[in-house]
């Protein structure tokens, strides 16, 4: 049985610059990673999208979003997930259950932990030809010890907590126009 295959996009996605026009597929987002987006130019391309209905943003029902803190708890990565985080993995086990193949688009090792523990598909980035590269901050989430980017082990060595990384700067690698 062929199923329908919907992208679900979390903030490092849209920080890197993917583009939902770039794509046939569904693409879905949630109203907290609007939250997360600082950049003006990577906002309006959120605005953009959302308002021509290429993205969809949708809040998940709150079942699946139990099972997503369950299932984080369950591998750790609880404390590294932001509330966005949470409410992308949520929405796309809600499509998941909806019938749909959904896609989770990150570079976030904690969300694509727990996507794997769910059952669900991810990608990287890189998979998308991201003409972006991110510059990420590695850090525990518990004690707030920061660590160099090519840090080795999963657990932060002061306190064990999984640890979080989030997008510090992008720097353009190749060729891209501008936006
Ligand atoms: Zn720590």
């Amino acid at each position: 049985m062929l199923t329908k295959k919907v992208i679900v996009l979390d903030s490092s996605a849209f920080i890197a610059g993917f583009d939902p026009f770039s794509i046939k597929d569904e693409v879905y987002s949630v109203p907290l990673v609007k939250m997360e987006l600082k950049d003006s130019m990577v906002l309006f391309r959120f605005e953009t999208a959302l308002s021509n209905g290429t993205l969809k943003v949708v809040i998940p029902l709150e079942e699946f979003v139990e099972r997503v803190v369950e299932a984080s708890k369950k591998t750790g990565d609880y404390r590294s997930l932001s509330n966005a985080d949470i409410q992308v993995l949520a929405l796309a086990l809600q499509l998941k259950n909806e019938g749909k193949t959904a896609v989770v688009v990150t570079d976030d090792y904690s969300i694509q932990n727990v996507a794997s523990q769910l059952g669900l598909e991810f990608a990287p980035l890189a998979t998308f030809g991201i003409k972006f590269h991110l510059d990420w901050l590695l850090y525990c989430p518990a004690c707030k010890r920061k660590y160099p980017a090519d840090y080795k082990r999963r657990e932060c060595e002061t306190c064990g907590t999984v640890l979080k990384r989030k997008p510090l700067k992008k720097r353009i690698i190749g060729k891209k126009k501008q936006n």
